[in-house]
């Protein structure tokens, strides 16, 4: 069973505290209706360079963008939510293991959207220096919900009730995640990441108005896929595309490019040119072994760690 890590220190009430100081009362908005908006960042170390946050000021933007759609004020600006991450990289960073970062808008105090007030919270995690291995992707009988029930483009812990239990299916069947369909059964994304897909040489991904987050990580793809001369296109995706695809990926901030070597009940090459190319010059980049002007990187400073 995966167990979570416990790091020393959390962000907290403007102040790094302790794993066990963090607590919050049960009355509070959080608790009783799951409210809150979070961003999953991603550090690397970086060749030369020392540790590298990637895309801060992206996530904070749509940290932003979901607190607005659903009424939570958020009065830090991006300087102060930089420097709360950087100070708790200060406290946890280790060598040799990246990081994965989540920092959320937790509502503390109001009742139906009045007098809603959040606290910033950040939790860090350390991740092993490893590019991730091929994956088994099922099909979820649970469905990604539409714009106008709980939006994709929300990026809250209650959307995360339906990859759960997309999760819990597909571990029954021997899946390691699950591509959600969306209401007019086509594909939205997978449990945490967005689907890249080949055939005949072009990778395609589904539109985020097709149930998918505005992923920060597709925009990068798209890119990379640019600099490689590789035709990348947006568009909905039938089910059956996806069973007959080349070439399979998922992708997302801790995902990263995850190679696909079983759809459903189909296999497929895992390591094929198309998203091979793309996922070698991904990793690449974020470890600063090749300079790609769109990646926004802020260095972390590391002359002293704790660890
Ligand atoms: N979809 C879902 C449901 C996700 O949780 C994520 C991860 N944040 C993504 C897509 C990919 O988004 P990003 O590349 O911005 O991390």
């Amino acid at each position: 069973m995966a167990t979570l890590q416990r790091p020393d220190f959390v962000y907290m009430n403007g102040k790094l505290v302790s794993w066990e100081e963090a607590t919050i009362h049960i009355g509070c908005e959080a608790v009783t209706r799951g409210l809150n908006v979070f961003e999953g960042i991603k550090g690397y170390w970086r060749k030369g360079d020392g540790f590298g946050l990637i895309f801060l000021e992206k996530h904070y933007k749509r940290l932003l963008r979901s607190a607005k759609l659903l009424h939570i004020p958020c009065p830090w600006t991006y300087e102060e939510y930089k420097s709360a991450v950087f100070e708790l990289m200060g406290a946890l960073l280790q060598k040799e293991k990246d990081m994965w970062i989540r920092t959320t808008l937790y509502v503390i105090e109001g009742h139906w959207g009045e007098g809603t007030k959040a606290d910033l919270i950040m939790t860090a995690y350390h991740q092993p220096c490893e590019e991730p291995q091929p994956i088994n992707l099922g099909f979820s009988t649970w469905q990604r919900s539409g714009d106008n029930m709980l939006p994709a483009r929300i990026k809250t812990s209650t959307n995360y009730q339906v990859g759960r239990l997309a999760r819990i299916e597909g571990k029954s069947r021997n899946f390691d995640d699950m591509v959600l369909l969306n209401q007019w059964g086509r594909i939205a994304e997978a449990t945490g990441s967005c689907i890249l897909m080949v055939r005949d040489g072009i990778v395609y991904t589904p539109l985020s108005t097709e149930g998918a987050l505005e992923s920060i990580t597709l925009d990068f793809v798209e890119k990379l896929a640019n600099s490689l001369n590789v035709k990348f296109v947006r568009k909905p995706i039938d089910r059956t595309e996806l069973l007959i695809a080349d070439e399979i990926a998922i992708c997302g901030t801790l995902a990263e490019v995850v190679p696909v070597k079983m759809i459903d009940t189909n296999k497929l090459e895992a390591y094929g040119p198309i998203l091979s190319k793309i996922r070698e010059k991904f990793f690449r980049v974020v470890r600063g072994e090749e300079s790609e002007p769109y990646l926004d990187v802020d260095l972390v400073p590391v002359a002293k760690l704790r660890h």
